[in-house]
């Protein structure tokens, strides 16, 4: 038997990269999946039906309350409840502080901390309800340590491991964790654009680019794979974790270790 049979997981920003790859892991074990994001979900949602479990979309803009509080809503409608919450969806803008555009930053906030804060106000009374649960935030290694030219998004990640300890103490003594995986690089979307930044602002090709930006933070050179984040989200799913709450764990090649 698969151990999430009869969960449901809701993951934002699933369409493509980390988001994706934690719900076909989450589906390998086969929870029903709610998927959400920009773009195309059609294969997504395709990668996800292969796996033989059910698949459900709803298109929230995760800067927005009110979309949010209506995909809570089909997710308990339509696909059984929110047992499993990932909040994934992320963008990020790099630029000094004093260059860094003001609707950047409300929407590097909005995005990557209040929607958080948002569903997991929402959730919460669905798997109290069911005394079993497992919030898990995509904080980032920028949750533990800086970088310049990141304040929106280093300021909104460390918010987000604020805000996992607040909710895992708030829950300690109920069959509901919450915790935050702190990933180091990961080659998806929202890394390629810095490499091909990277690339034209050194005159490097983009091979070369992306060695540069490994070697200066990432001891390993190597990257992080969603995959490895997926089956970090299934273990923290497991009973083997009950007791690991309000944890900010960091999966990045030795980034923070330095
Ligand atoms: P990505 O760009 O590949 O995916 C981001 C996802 O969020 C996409 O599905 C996109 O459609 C969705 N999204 C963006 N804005 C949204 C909005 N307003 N409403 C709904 N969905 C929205 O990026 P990724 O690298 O997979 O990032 C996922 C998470 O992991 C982010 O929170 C990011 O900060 C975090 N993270 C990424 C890395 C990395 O190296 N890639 C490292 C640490 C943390």
């Amino acid at each position: 038997m698969q151990a999430l049979q009869g969960k449901t997981a809701l993951i934002t920003g699933s369409t493509s990269g980390i988001g994706l790859g934690m719900a076909i892991e989450l589906a390998r074990q086969g929870a029903t999946i709610v998927l959400n994001g920009f773009g195309d979900a059609a294969p997504a949602r395709e990668a996800i039906a292969a796996l033989g479990v059910a698949v459900h979309y709803h298109g929230a803009d995760m800067s927005k309350p009110a979309e949010i509080a209506d995909m809570l809503a089909f997710a308990r409608q339509e696909a059984g409840g929110v047992d499993i919450l990932v909040n994934n969806a992320g963008i990020q803008h790099v630029a000094n502080v004093e260059e860094f555009p003001v609707e950047k930053w409300d929407a590097i906030i909005a995005i990557n901390l209040s929607s958080a804060f948002h569903t997991t106000r929402l959730a919460v009374p669905l798997m109290r309800e069911r005394n079993w649960g497992r919030i898990i935030n995509l904080a980032s290694v920028h949750g533990l340590v800086g970088s310049a030219q990141k304040s929106a998004y280093v300021a909104a990640k460390h918010g987000v491991i604020g805000l996992t300890k607040a909710v895992a103490l708030e829950l300690a003594k109920t069959g509901v964790t919450c915790n935050a995986i702190c990933p180091g690089w990961v080659k998806t979307l929202l890394v390629e654009k810095q490499i091909e930044a990277r690339a034209e602002a050194k005159g490097l090709s983009l091979a070369d680019a992306q060695r540069d930006l490994l070697s200066e933070k990432q001891p390993s050179q190597e990257f992080v794979t969603p995959e490895q984040l997926g089956q970090l989200a299934v273990f923290l799913c497991s009973p083997a974790a009950s007791q690991i709450r309000g944890a900010a764990w960091n999966v990045d090649g030795g980034w923070v270790a330095q």
